[in-house]
């Protein structure tokens, strides 16, 4: 039998900071053997595809408003524990280049390939089994024993970092939310988020034949003061909506719920057809969408609505408000999402009412931890779910190394 004083399940981002920040912390004075287990052939699997393989590893911009949970608060105090900027100077410290793309969200310039190399490299000291099935976990008078296809582990701390449901290709199972019910946590149920969004009949006869269109649009889901808006690029697809506004909605989106797309947003569609009908009447409605629109898109609507040929000069203001209603306002019931498959992340998870919010460790069990995605705090597209793993996993090194 291996003795450990940590064994983390789930050589992901979290996993493997968590194991690093132990190992740190046990530089500086406390011996600790860290073990981390994984059922995948590689560590950071994840990672490694992140990004478009450039993995956006934080965002500047990370704060509680960012991140979807039962409960919004409880992500606050890990995250004001370790923040962006703590795990830029860690990338500089590497000699990692990098750069901001947008809207605070950080990317490798070269690939995600060293990010994996420097969290490697940090828990050096650590062992690390890969392709190592985890066969039974139960508590002891020591801590836990865990039965895997390697033999048996005991641990004085079990830090669970085992991820969600999302791409099970890569490696997903449920076992994080397995253990969590295990030893008596509760779950809010699991769902895909951050996942294209697919549609049924007439939603989708508009779509198909524009697969691989693509706009800058705004994408809302709720009405008034509460509605959720997100302004960013939209693709259709064989199957319906993707591209980063729609993922970002597709978190807040419930089965039967709606969401309004604004495909020109800039843009008062109905003054503006107007306005042309005025100077040039002669010009044909799907010309004149066009100055707006990609030519596909504006064919595709002035077909759908049975103006295909039809002049300007032809519509009376109730018709060009009809074809501005549908660019400024598309209102879709989408049937389902494209699910796990390709799902970036999990919502839903390990209740946080049975976690410590400045340890991550489970209220009613000593020693048992619960780290990253399979927590129920999802971060926002833009490398917010990068940043709740390592603040995360700082937050239960932290309280590991100081017992
Ligand atoms: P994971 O990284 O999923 O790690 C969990 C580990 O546990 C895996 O290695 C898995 O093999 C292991 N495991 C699971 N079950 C078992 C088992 N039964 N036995 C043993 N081991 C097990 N987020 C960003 O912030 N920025 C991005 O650029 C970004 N890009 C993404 C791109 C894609 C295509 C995807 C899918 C996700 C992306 N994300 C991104 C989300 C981000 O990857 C996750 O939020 C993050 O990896 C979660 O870290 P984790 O350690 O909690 O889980």
């Amino acid at each position: 039998m291996e003795h450990v004083d940590t064994l983390v399940i789930g050589a992901g981002a979290a996993g493997l900071f968590c194991a690093g920040s132990i190992i740190q912390a046990a530089g500086k004075g406390q011996e600790q053997r860290v073990l981390v287990l994984d059922h995948a052939r590689a560590a950071g699997e994840k990672i490694r595809i992140s990004g478009g393989g450039r993995c956006n590893f934080t965002n500047l911009a990370a704060n509680r408003e960012r991140f979807l949970s039962q409960n919004p608060r409880f992500c606050a105090s890990a995250l004001s524990g370790f923040s962006p900027q703590d795990f830029v100077e860690m990338v500089n410290r590497a000699g990692i280049a990098w750069h901001e793309k947008t809207l605070g969200q950080l990317f490798c310039d070269d690939s995600a390939r060293q990010i994996i190399d420097m969290l490697l490299h940090r828990m050096r000291g650590a062992e690390l089994w890969l392709e190592t099935a985890v066969q039974s976990v139960e508590a002891s008078d020591s801590g836990y024993l865990v039965r895997t296809s390697r033999g048996v582990v005991s641990a004085r701390n079990l830090v669970v970092a085992a991820g969600g449901r999302s791409i099970p290709k890569m490696g997903a199972t449920g076992l994080g939310y397995e253990l969590a019910e295990q030893f008596g946590l509760r779950i809010i149920e699991p769902r895909a988020g951050l996942v294209p969004l697919t549609f049924a009949t007439q939603d989708l006869d508009l779509c198909r034949p524009l697969a691989g269109v693509a706009v800058d649009a705004v994408v809302s889901h709720g009405q008034g003061r509460s509605a959720t808006r997100f302004r960013d690029g939209l693709l259709f697809t064989h199957r319906g909506l993707s591209g980063p506004a729609i993922l970002q909605i597709s978190s807040f989106w419930k089965p039967g719920d709606e969401i309004t797309v604004d495909l020109a947003p800039d843009q008062d569609i109905a003054a503006a057809m107007r306005d042309m009908r005025g100077q040039n009447g002669r010009q044909a409605v799907s010309t004149a969408l066009a100055r707006y629109l990609p030519s596909r898109l504006a064919d595709a609507i002035t077909e759908e609505l049975g103006f295909s040929g039809a002049r300007l000069a032809d519509q009376a203001n109730p018709k060009l408000d009809r074809i501005a209603e549908r660019v400024n306002r598309w209102r879709l019931r989408p049937v389902g999402s494209e699910g796990w498959r390709t799902a970036e992340v999990t919502l839903g998870g390990v209740d946080t009412r049975d976690l410590d919010a400045r340890t991550m460790q489970a209220r009613n069990q000593a020693g048992l931890y619960f780290i990253g995605e399979v927590v129920d705090v999802t971060g926002w597209l833009g490398g917010y779910n990068f940043q709740w793993a390592w603040a995360s996993a700082h937050a239960a090194a932290k309280s590991i190394a100081a017992a």
